[in-house]
C-alpha cells in the first residue's frame, strides 16, 4: 500500500494462488482521489505529529474510543484515515462521532469531505472519535483491526490518524479496559502504555488465551492462541529452526525483536484457511486447524516459511517504491527452497508447485506484466503476482546456477540485497534499480530480471530449462525431471535439494 511504511500485507487462503475475492470497481478510483488528498495535505504540513492516544476497549459494542493529541502541535487543520487496506474497503466508513479540538481544548469544528478524511476550521491540538471494529466476514482479519468477544487485532495503522508527509511517525498509546497479549512494533512503558515509533507497523493481538512459547532464538517470541493439534515445542522449534535458515540464507538477522502471533480468526472457520500478515518484526497468523497433528505442523511450518522470509524482505531492508513483483514471488519460491533445504517438503512438491505457477501463469490477463500486476495484486491480478513471481524467481534461480556453474544462485542475490540495504545502515534507494543491480552483480542477471518484470505475456520457461536438468512434459506443461540429466545437470538438480530428498526416500 503506497501509504504504509515497513508494511507488508498477505493474503493467500489456500496456498498457492489461491482465487482472491473480487473487489468493487470503485476501490482504484476512490485510491486515487486519497492520493491527491494526501498529496496536497503533505505539501502543506512537514513537521512532527507524534500522537498520544488512549484507545479504550469496548469488548460489548466491538468498538474503541480513542482520544488523542498531537504532540508537537502546529499548524494541523486535517486528519485522515486509511480507508482501504490489503483490499478491505470502508475502513473510514467504520469511525464514527469525531470531536476536534483546540490546542486550548475548546471544541473546534470540522468537517469530513470525504469518509476518513476531515478539515477544521481552526488548528487542532486533539481530537476524539469512536470506530466500529466488527470483523470483516470474509478475508481481511490478518490485515485489519476488529474485535469480537473480547479479543481481536489492533493494528494502529488503521485506528489511529495517517502520518502525513514527513511528519514523525511515532505514537504513544494507552490501552483501557483490555489485557495485551502483544504490541508488535513496540515498547512497553508501563502497565497497558506503549511507545510505537512507526505507527504504521504496530500490531496488538487482545486474547485472555495467548501465551508466550519459548524459542530457542532469544530474537524470537512465540504466541499462540488456545488449543491446536501441533505441540507448542514443536512450533518453538519449527519457528526457531526456520528462523535460523534464512538467517544463513540472508547472512544475517535484521533487526529484531519479532513476534509470531498464532491465532483463530474471529469465528469457528472450517480447516484450511488461513491469512497472515508480517507488519514491520510481527508475524500475524490467523489460521483455523487442521484436522491431525503431522497436517497441523505442516501448514504451520509452510505459513513461518513464508512470513519468515518478510522479516528481511520486504520489512528488513531500506527499499523505496513497490516491488512485490520482486518480494512475493521470491518469498514463495524460497519457502520451497527452504522446505527442501529442512526436509519439511519433497522434491516432486517443489516441482508440482511450479508446474501450477506456470500453468496459472498461461491464464494470466493478456498485457499484464508483473509489475502491474504487483500493482494490482487487490484488484484481481494477486494471482499473476504470486504464480509469475514463483516461476520469475526460479528461472533466476536456475540462470544463475546455469551460468555459474552451480557457483551463485538467487541466495547470493538475496544476501547481496540484504547486506547493502540493511535497514539498519542503508538510506533509502529505488527498489527496482536496487534490485536489477544485485542481479548484474551475478553472471550478468541482470537484464534477464527486467526483462521478466517487463514481459506482458506469459514467462518463456522452456529457454530457461535448457541445460538446467529439468524439461516440460510432453504436454507442454508440466514441469518435469529428464530422465538423464548431465553431470552438469545433476549438480543443478542437486543445489536445489534433489539428492537430500533421495536421501530421504531411500
Ligand atoms: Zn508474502
Amino acid at each position: 500500500m503506497f501509504f504504509a511504511k515497513g508494511v507488508l500485507i498477505e493474503k493467500q487462503l489456500s496456498y498457492l494462488f489461491a482465487k482472491l475475492k473480487s473487489i468493487r470497481a470503485s476501490t482504484g478510483t476512490r485510491l486515487v482521489a486519497l492520493a491527491a488528498v494526501l498529496v496536497a495535505v503533505c505539501s502543506t504540513f512537514s513537521y512532527g505529529q507524534a500522537i498520544d492516544a488512549e484507545i479504550r476497549v469496548d469488548a460489548k459494542t466491538n468498538s474503541v474510543e480513542v482520544a488523542g493529541r498531537f504532540l508537537d502541535g502546529g499548524e494541523i487543520r486535517n486528519i485522515a484515515f486509511q480507508r482501504e487496506f490489503a483490499g478491505v474497503s470502508g475502513l473510514a466508513e467504520r469511525i464514527s462521532q469525531m470531536r476536534t479540538l483546540g490546542a486550548n481544548g475548546k471544541e473546534v469544528t470540522s468537517k469530513a469531505f470525504a469518509p476518513g478524511e476531515f478539515a477544521a476550521a481552526e488548528s487542532i491540538g486533539a481530537f476524539s472519535y469512536t470506530i466500529r471494529l466488527d470483523a470483516p466476514d470474509s478475508t481481511g482479519q490478518a490485515h485489519v483491526s476488529w474485535l469480537k468477544n473480547g479479543r481481536g487485532v489492533l493494528f494502529l495503522g488503521d485506528i489511529l490518524p495517517l502520518v502525513l508527509g514527513k511528519a514523525s511517525t511515532s505514537a504513544t498509546v494507552r490501552i483501557i479496559d483490555q489485557k495485551v497479549g502483544v504490541a508488535g512494533g513496540c515498547s512497553s512503558l508501563a502497565e497497558g502504555k506503549y511507545e510505537c515509533s512507526d505507527r504504521a507497523s504496530a500490531v496488538f493481538a487482545l486474547s485472555p488465551d495467548l501465551r508466550t512459547v519459548k524459542t530457542a532464538e532469544t530474537e524470537i517470541n512465540l504466541l499462540i492462541e488456545g488449543a491446536w493439534n501441533f505441540d507448542d515445542q514443536a512450533a518453538a522449534k519449527e519457528a526457531a529452526e526456520l528462523f535460523g535458515t534464512y538467517r544463513e540464507v540472508f547472512g544475517g538477522s535484521p533487526q529484531g525483536p519479532f513476534e509470531v502471533v498464532v491465532m483463530k480468526f474471529a469465528d469457528e472457520t472450517p480447516p484450511g484457511r488461513f491469512e497472515a500478515d508480517t507488519r514491520g518484526r510481527t508475524i500475524l497468523i490467523l489460521s483455523s486447524d487442521a484436522p491431525f497433528k503431522s497436517q497441523s505442523m505442516q501448514r504451520l511450518s509452510l505459513q513461518l516459511r513464508h512470513e519468515l522470509f518478510h522479516l528481511w524482505l520486504p520489512n528488513g531492508v531500506a527499499l523505496a517504491g513497490r516491488y512485490a513483483w520482486f518480494y512475493e514471488g521470491a518469498a514463495l519460491y524460497m519457502a520451497s527452497r527452504v522446505g527442501l533445504k529442512t526436509n519439511r517438503i519433497r522434491f516432486d512438491d517443489l516441482v508440482s508447485q511450479l508446474s501450477t505457477a506456470i500453468a496459472f501463469d498461461r491464464t494470466s490477463p493478456k498485457g499484464v506484466s508483473l509489475a502491474m500486476a504487483a500493482d494490482t495484486r487487490w484488484h484481481g491480478n494477486a494471482t499473476t503476482l504470486y504464480a509469475r513471481g514463483m516461476l520469475a524467481a526460479f528461472m533466476l534461480d536456475l540462470e544463475l546456477l546455469k551460468r555459474s556453474k552451480t557457483k551463485h544462485s538467487l541466495e547470493d542475490v538475496l544476501r547481496k540485497l540484504f547486506n547493502d540495504h540493511d535497514r539498519r545502515k542503508a538510506s533509502k534507494v529505488d527498489a527496482v534499480p536496487a534490485i536489477i543491480e544485485a542481479f548484474s552483480a551475478f553472471n550478468g542477471t541482470g537484464t534477464l530480471a527486467k526483462e521478466l518484470l517487463d514481459r506482458t505475456e506469459p514467462l518463456n520457461v522452456a529457454a530457461t530449462l535448457e541445460n538446467s536438468g529439468f524439461e516440460l512434459a510432453d504436454s507442454g506443461r508440466d514441469l518435469k525431471v529428464k530422465e538423464d540429466p548431465s553431470s552438469r545437470e545433476k549438480a543443478i538438480l542437486n543445489k536445489l535439494g534433489y539428492n537430500n530428498w533421495r536421501k530421504l526416500s531411500r
